[in-house]
């Protein structure tokens, strides 16, 4: 096993990390800037380097600094949780070539998947269908892109090649603003990502997010862990989470699986990773692949009873996978809310001294989450402060659990947005089974 790992992370994820990493019997190293002395990984690690001053750019997005920390504390490995430097190929690349083992897939991987136009391509190679749009990069010919738009049929979807985080991308509903809408998509994603490249895909009008969960150790061996449903968003960014997709039956469960293990293998895929579809009238489209451990892991972990970061930790080590695909079994359904430090109307963010925190608990009840009474949440950073994660036989169970779980937190302080997943827990709609992606966003009236 790895003897020492580097959490270059923050919040919930990296307390998630330095527990498995306990579990393991691994040294644990925690990274933070001057605004996380006080964050729970880091009062709990075996050690902990502070890297630099609160802004994500100076601290932990500060490369040389999260490398130079696994020098000085002589650890093996680096575990980059998700956000920051966990898609960053030439991070990846930076903590190969400088000994250490990074716990994720290999960079060449992480540089094909970043750049969703590659990973399109790649993706229609290895027969996983994918949402239909232009082949390759859009040019700046307006006549070209009229010709393109109108023929894969409005509205489209203009996207930046080097987008993410629900960012650089753009619906044109009619020929009049299709041109002005690529030229600031351009500026956008020029700015943003430092790559002007952009492609068009149809825009669907009422799908759903679906997900699968993809593990793959570096021998070859690659298994899926089903699906989750993601539809209930805002600005493209997940609310609540679940597993499996209501409505899923196990066929399209074991087809699409298959497909998402096929095109994995055939690029080489090493570790956790999500394969990110649109599911609209019973066909999936691929959309994009994230190449790390995700926020809603947790939902795969309660139906199959498998430790993701645990798993991460034992292909990184070169082991491999435990499990073939028959081991595989979904139990029961499990529910994910995102609880985050922000006004649950206006959704401004809410940093500030926590008073008070009332950990809900119970059976089938998880909580991740780093907070305690007297923590005080930073401004610098995601609002992210806590995941309720049930579990129960059904559905309707899941759902009674975390409306009860929902009942018992108590954050005082700050604002949060327990009141809007409370409501969102009762809505009628949700209630009956999987909404569209942009339900969320018509209910709020946006
Ligand atoms: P990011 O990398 O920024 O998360 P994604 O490509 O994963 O971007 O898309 C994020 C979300 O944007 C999706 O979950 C979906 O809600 C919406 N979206 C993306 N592509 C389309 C499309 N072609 N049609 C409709 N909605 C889309």
């Amino acid at each position: 096993m790895l003897r020492k790992v580097v959490i270059a992370n923050r919040g919930e994820i990296a307390l998630r990390i330095l527990r498995a990493c306990r579990e393991l019997g691994i040294g644990t190293v925690a990274v933070h800037s001057t605004a996380d002395r006080q964050q729970t990984h880091v009062l709990l690690a075996d050690e902990s380097v502070c890297i630099g001053p609160p802004p994500s750019n100076a601290s932990y997005l500060n490369m040389p600094a999260i490398i130079s920390a696994a020098e000085v504390t002589d650890a093996v490995a680096i575990h980059p949780g998700y956000g920051f430097l966990a898609e960053n190929a030439d991070f990846a690349e930076s903590v190969e070539q400088s000994g250490f083992t990074f716990i994720g897939p290999r960079p060449e991987t992480i540089r094909l998947m970043g750049d969703k136009i590659s990973a399109k391509n790649a993706m229609l190679e290895a027969g996983v269908p994918c949402v239909p749009g232009s082949d390759g990069a859009i040019g700046r010919d307006t006549d070209d892109n009229m010709a393109l738009a109108r023929d894969i049929g409005f509205p489209v979807m203009i996207k930046a090649a080097g987008g993410g985080g629900g960012r650089g991308m753009r619906v044109i509903h009619d020929e009049e603003s299709l041109e002005e809408s690529i030229a600031l998509t351009r500026q956008e994603a020029d700015a943003a990502f430092g790559d002007a490249t952009l492609y068009m895909e149809k825009y669907l009008a009422g799908p759903r997010h679906i997900e699968f969960q993809v593990l793959a150790d570096e021998h070859g061996n690659c298994i899926h862990l089903g699906e989750r449903d993601c539809s209930m968003q805002r600005r493209h960014q997940k609310v609540i989470e679940e597993s499996p997709a209501p409505g899923i039956t196990a066929e399209q469960r074991a087809e699409m699986g298959a497909v998402c293990v096929r095109a994995c293998q055939e690029i080489g895929y090493r570790g956790a990773g999500t394969m990110e579809f649109l599911y609209e009238n019973g066909e999936f489209f691929f959309i994009e692949m994230n190449t790390r451990i995700q926020v809603e892991h947790p939902v795969t972990e309660a139906v199959t009873g498998i430790d993701l970061v645990r798993a991460q930790m034992q292909v990184a080590a070169g082991e491999k996978l435990p499990w073939t695909q028959d081991d595989i079994e979904i139990r029961g359904h499990s529910i994910e809310c995102r609880v985050n430090a922000e006004d649950p109307e206006k959704f401004i963010p809410s940093p500030g001294t926590v008073t008070q925190w009332h950990q809900p608990g119970g059976p089938g009840v998880r909580v991740d989450s780093h907070l305690y009474s007297g923590y005080t949440v930073p401004p610098y950073y995601d609002s992210l402060i806590a995941k309720l994660i049930t579990h129960a036989e059904t559905r309707k169970m899941a759902l009674a659990r975390m409306r009860n779980t929902l009942s018992e937190v108590v954050i005082e302080g700050i604002r949060t947005n327990v009141p809007l997943l409370q409501d969102l827990c009762n809505d009628t709609k949700f209630s009956e089974g999987a909404v569209e992606i942009h339900y969320l966003e018509k209910r709020l009236g946006l």
